[in-house]
């Protein structure tokens, strides 16, 4: 399994491309943008990409949604509460943003436990609201891909439509500690850290028992 990390559109969102090297099959999660060197990157490898997953309807992680679908005719896949601002470009914050109004269908709706494989790889779905409502984080062997519900040394903003502080720190307690410390994590802005730092480091963490 490889794990590129590119930072795209305006806002330098990190978006994922995730591939089994074996079947060259995989998936892309949150294209902020730079739709143009996401698929340089994908025809170099010559990768089969099934599923464009946002973790979260935000427009500055979905930017490139539209020429990338087209392009590369992959399913777009986002949690079912979030469906509504995928469609809305005022409730997605797009029509607000420098890359204008972004309003998209999806494909494949996502649920808690939802799997999606791509090759000999399968990416589950964990449902963590509190950034958004149908925010989700994605576990793929041992890495999590947070989005915006958990960074490294910080949180997701909760001021926002659907956001609420403490249900997202339930969604991060409940569903992401429980995971092994060498966990690495990979968030939607910022650099990489591991469960296990953030259990240490994180402000928002640090002084709870686990
Ligand atoms: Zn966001
Ligand atoms: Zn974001």
């Amino acid at each position: 399994m490889k794990l590129i990390r590119v930072q795209a559109g305006v806002y330098a969102v990190n978006c994922y491309i995730i591939y089994c090297e074996d079947k060259k099959e995989g998936i892309i999660v949150d294209p902020g943008g730079d739709a143009d060197s996401i698929l340089e990157f994908v025809r170099e490898k010559d990768l089969k990409i099934k599923y464009i997953v946002l973790t979260h309807g935000h427009g500055d992680h979905i930017g490139g949604l539209k020429e990338l679908k087209e392009a590369l005719n992959a399913k777009i896949a986002i949690h079912e509460d979030d469906v509504e601002m995928l469609r809305d470009g005022d409730k997605n914050l797009s029509s607000k943003m420098l890359m204008g109004r972004v309003e998209v269908e999806p494909d494949l709706i996502l649920k808690e436990g939802s799997i999606l494989e791509f090759g000999n790889e399968k990416a589950e779905v964990i449902h963590t609201p509190g950034h958004t409502l149908g925010g989700i984080c994605l576990v793929i062997q041992d890495n999590i891909i947070t989005g915006d519900t958990l960074f490294a040394g910080s949180i997701g903003r909760t001021d926002l439509y659907g956001g609420d502080f403490d249900t997202l720190m339930k969604s991060i307690k409940e569903k992401l500690m429980k995971y092994p410390d060498a966990t690495k994590i990979f968030p939607g802005h910022g650099s990489p850290s591991t469960i296990g730092r953030e259990k240490q480091s994180n402000p928002f963490l640090n002084n709870i028992q686990y």
